[in-house]
């Protein structure tokens, strides 16, 4: 019996969290046969200092308001916890030296992220923590030509319809899954958009019908600067 347990994390600002993440969270577990979807909010992603538009409870809670109702998603509130825990390759390090050899870690970032990776703090030393699964997103290239890394990691299953299977991750040294099993032209940027909007109608395309209420409840994302 395979007694292997896949454990995935999905970090990010979560300001707020929308319907893209979720159906990221949904299908990579599906198509990865992921047993745990870990949501990951950031204190304060340490690129995006001075653009965090609610605080961290306030993510927190609408991450939880989201997930709650599907068993396979949860909220960690790990980064939240501590000062010092603000960059990725430390909470995957904390992860993989917590979960044990029977634990395959999987870290899921969209296209965007992806392709700044290059500048994130020890992201060599990261690749060497976890498997990366990249999903594609509308708007943004997914270059795995042009990466400065060990391309021979990568594993592009773009176009791929059937689950990702075991053997395929079982391997020496963590890969780079790039997927497209998501396409979705959903942002926190357009979310806080939409909320500005007069009516504000559009806000329930995008985020679920709780985050909605949330956000109209306590009268977040009304007065940001941003355009
Ligand atoms: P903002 O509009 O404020 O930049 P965002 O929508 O990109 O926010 P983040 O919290 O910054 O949301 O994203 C967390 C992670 O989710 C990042 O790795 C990002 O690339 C990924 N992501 C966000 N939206 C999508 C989407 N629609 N499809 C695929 N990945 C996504």
């Amino acid at each position: 019996m395979d007694q292997r347990k896949r454990i995935a994390i999905y970090g990010g600002t979560f300001d707020p969290v929308h319907s893209g993440h979720l159906e990221v969270g949904r299908r990579v577990s599906q198509f990865f046969a992921i047993d745990e979807f870990l949501f990951m909010p950031a204190r304060l992603a340490p690129h995006k200092v001075g653009q965090e538009a609610a605080s961290a409870l306030d993510r927190y809670a609408m991450l939880a308001l989201a997930t709650q109702d599907d068993p396979r998603l949860s909220v960690s509130q790990f980064e939240l916890d501590g000062p010092g825990r603000q960059y990725t390759v430390d909470t995957l390090g904390h992860f993989r030296s917590r979960c044990g050899d029977l634990v395959d870690l999987f870290f899921v970032l969209g296209a965007d992220s992806w392709a700044e990776i290059t500048t994130w703090r020890e992201w060599q030393r990261l690749l060497t923590l976890a498997n990366l699964i990249v999903v594609t997103r509308p708007g943004h290239e997914t270059d795995v030509d042009d990466f400065g890394g060990a391309t021979s990691d990568i594993v592009d299953l773009r176009g791929e319809n059937k689950p990702v299977t075991v053997d395929m991750i079982a391997a020496e040294a963590p890969r780079i899954f790039v997927t497209d099993v998501v396409m979705i032209d959903v942002s926190a940027t357009a979310v806080r958009r939409a909320v500005r909007e007069p009516g504000g109608e559009k806000l329930e395309q995008l985020v679920p019908p709780s985050v909605a209420d949330y956000i109209r409840k306590y009268g977040l994302y009304r007065n940001t600067n941003e355009q």
